[in-house]
């Protein structure tokens, strides 16, 4: 039986390229860049949860991190260091090695350095907490929307809850379709290089893991506005006006969670530079709303023009 100590040095201590003290010691140093803030986050998964138990370790291992990553992003900070809380049931050694190597994919995707941790017996779940850097004063918060701004969305919200959809047998997708949402589901791409060029353009900024409504209604509360959101621009939105699966479609769509784009507001002049942000980018970037004076009302515009409230229900744990 491998000792808490064996599996730490085996698993989870890798070389560190920019922190003068990592994994071994009692404490990592790290020597915040001059002039910068520190960004913090952290964020739990837990078996039965927010995963499956029988999770492929791996992409349970790159998931656990870019949740954190997207964290950092969505501040329109750089993600740097991370600490890792894991508590297992069984030393299960080819399980850790391949959670570990998915966690590490995603470090060495993000530039992340893994400084810490914490390894306990105990029911399956993964805390990591994460730090990033941004110029002081420049972070993007949830606050700053103002009425008139411009709504926007990266990438194709909806699709990792459409890929969960697809599990549980809710959905049919061809193959290529379902290649994608699986993809989207298992192994997020968090928004980081988006989320640093939005800075001093974005108003206010989340990434969306609860599901698109719920989340934008963070953003209400925060900014005190309101939001039309058009349906029609939805990126997914064609899969709207698919018969039978449209109702699951549709609250994949709004208030599905796990995907991990970056949901921000921006005054219109900004569209130009927006849309070449894109292009630099190679992400979609969609104008999906915009924000009102009508604090915390959320009103969709379906695709026949008609407008309605749209309840901002996303997923909540105690809800
Ligand atoms: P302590 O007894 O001081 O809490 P531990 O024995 O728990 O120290 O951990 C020893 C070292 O290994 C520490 O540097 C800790 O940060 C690191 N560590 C423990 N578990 C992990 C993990 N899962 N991932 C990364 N580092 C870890
Ligand atoms: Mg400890």
């Amino acid at each position: 039986m491998p000792s808490e100590f064996d599996l730490i040095r085996r698993h989870f201590d890798r070389a560190a390229t920019h922190c003068d003290l990592a994994v071994g010691d009692d404490a990592a140093l790290m020597r915040p860049s001059p002039g910068m803030q520190l960004a913090v986050s952290t964020d739990m998964l837990v078996a039965g949860t927010h995963f499956f138990a029988d999770a492929d370790p791996a992409l349970l291992g790159w998931k656990t991190l870019a949740v954190n990553v997207s964290d950092i992003a969505a501040m329109g900070a750089l993600p740097r260091w991370a600490l890792l809380a894991i508590a297992l049931p069984a030393a299960d050694e080819a399980w850790i090695a391949a959670f570990a190597g998915g966690l590490f994919d995603c470090a060495r995707a993000y530039a992340v350095d893994l400084v810490g941790g914490d390894t306990t017996r105990g029911p399956l779940n993964m805390t990591v907490t994460i730090i990033g850097e941004v110029p002081a004063g420049q972070a993007i918060t949830r606050d700053g929307g103002r009425a008139g701004d411009d709504l926007w969305v990266s990438g194709q919200p909806g699709q990792a809850a459409l890929g969960l959809a697809a599990l549980q047998g809710e959905a049919s997708l061809n193959d290529e379709g379902r290649r994608r949402c699986l993809d989207a589901l298992h192994r997020p791409q968090p928004r980081v290089a988006l989320g640093l060029a939005l800075r001093g353009v974005a108003s206010a900024m989340l990434d969306v893991s609860d599901g698109l409504l719920g989340d934008l209604g963070h953003i209400l509360e925060r900014s005190h506005v309101g939001a039309i959101v058009d349906i029609a621009a939805l990126p997914l939105a064609p899969l709207l006006a698919t018969g039978a699966a449209a109702t699951t479609a549709r609250r994949c769509l709004l208030s599905g969670g796990d995907d991990y784009e970056l949901l921000f507001s921006a005054p219109p002049a900004r569209r130009e530079v927006i849309q070449e942000m894109a292009r630099r980018l190679a992400l979609p970037l969609h104008r999906i709303g915009s924000l009102t004076g009508d604090t915390g009302v959320l009103l969709l515009r379906e695709s026949d023009g008609t407008l309605h409230p749209g309840a901002a229900a996303g997923y909540d744990h105690f809800g």
